[in-house]
This record gives structure tokens, sequence and C-alpha cells, in this order.
């Protein structure tokens, strides 16, 4: 058997492993099992931004509870001015109502805040306790079907095995030039030989010029003209 037609029967065989390969991967379990992955790590990202949102709000918790001190301590300073020293014209006694009236809404605007934020926090924390039980429960789901997964892909991996042990005893008469052709035809045109079916690629199923098959059948080494393919006549 020549290189090429020794290539052909490897191409067989190289096939199959990777019919096999692409068919682990599409495995419905397999896909499932990302879906629960994917799923249980958005969960996790979600768990991380609400922590995140939690212990901003306590930052900003703990700066209204000092702005509040420190207003408390405005009012209290301008109540001991009051009685320590009382306004002595209408002007002042302007002047001492309208900071008493600013601090006194600034108390209300913090206050309020205070009560948002609370509010806020207790939303967070209900969706942070549903995006747990969320997160369990992919696990569990992903834990379970993990264990018949593996049961499969061992079965499936001992069949590859199998596969590539026959495709590397087919691959061991072949010259390393015409492997490597093989493998750089591969990576654009799979499977990377085509049979030529009269003037007709097998692989792309153009019409080749006649000189085409007259140079295969004469031993030389051609490559389809529109798909790249190497050609042989079986
Ligand atoms: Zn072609």
């Amino acid at each position: 058997m020549d290189q090429l037609h020794l290539l052909w029967e490897y191409q067989k065989a190289d096939v199959e492993v990777d019919k096999l390969e692409a068919a682990i991967k599409r495995s419905p379990v397999r896909q499932k099992l990302v879906k629960y992955r994917d799923y249980y790590a958005e969960q996790q990202n979600t768990m991380k931004r609400i922590e995140s949102e939690v212990s901003a709000m306590q930052d900003r918790l703990e700066a209204l509870k000092d702005a509040i001190k420190m207003t408390d301590e405005q009012l209290h300073n301008l109540h001991a001015k009051l009685e320590s020293d009382p306004p002595k014209s209408s002007e002042e006694v302007q002047q001492f109502m309208n900071d008493a009236k600013r601090f006194q809404n600034n108390l209300t605007a913090y206050e309020q805040e205070i009560k948002r934020i609370r509010k806020d926090a207790g939303d967070r924390e209900r969706l942070q306790h549903d995006v747990r039980v969320r997160a369990a429960k992919a696990k569990s789901e992903f834990d379970k079907l993990k264990l018949s997964y593996d049961d499969e892909k061992k079965e499936k991996d001992q069949e590859l095995e199998a596969l590539k042990a026959a495709a590397a005893e087919k691959a061991k008469p072949i010259e390393p030039s015409f492997m490597e052709r093989y493998r750089d035809i591969k990576k654009h045109s799979v499977p990377p030989l085509a049979a030529l079916y009269g003037d007709q690629c097998g692989g792309c199923n153009m019409s080749l010029p006649s000189s085409v098959s007259r140079k295969v059948k004469a031993g030389e080494l051609v490559e389809c003209e529109t798909c790249g393919r190497l050609l042989i006549i079986v």
C-alpha cells in the first residue's frame, strides 16, 4: 500500500476518534453539568455583589450615625447659647430659628436615609437567602449528576483510548512528511483526504479539470483547488 492509501486508512480511524470526542462534548449530561456549573457561578457572583453592597450600606450607616451625633451637638450648643446669650434683635432671633430649622432638617434627612438603608438591607438579606438556596440547589444537582457523568465518562474515555490506539497503530507506517501534510490540511478541511470520483472532489463536490485525475492516477500529490483536500483514488 502506498503512503497515500495508508493515510486514507489512517483517516478512517482518525475520523472515528474525532466523532467520539465530539459526542463526548455534546453529551446531554455534560451539557447539563456545564449549565449547573455556570448557574452556580452566577449565583456566587450575585452573592458577592450583594455582600459588597451590604458592606457599603454599613459604612454609610456608620457615617450617618456620626452625622446625627454631630447635628445633635450643634442643636444642643444652639440651645445652650440661647440660654446663656439670648438674641437681642429680631434678626438674631431669625438667625437662631434658621439655624435650628436647618439642623432639624438635616436630622430628619439623615433619619430618613437610615430608614431607607435598613429597608434596602432587609431586601438584600432576603435576596441573599434566595440566592444561597438557589446556589445550594444547583450545587447538589451538579454533584448528583456528576456521579452518573463520571461513570459515563469513564466508559467513553476507555472507548476513546481504544480508538486512539487503533489510529496510532495505523499511523505507524506513515512517513512524517505525509502526516504533517495531513495535519496541516486538517486545520482548514476535515477530513483532510478526499476521494476523487471521476473528475469530482468527494470532499467539496466540485468538478475538477480532467488533468487532475490524470496526475492523481500517476501518483502525484494533488490538492483540490477548491477545498484544499489531498485527493486520492480509492
Ligand atoms: Zn474539494
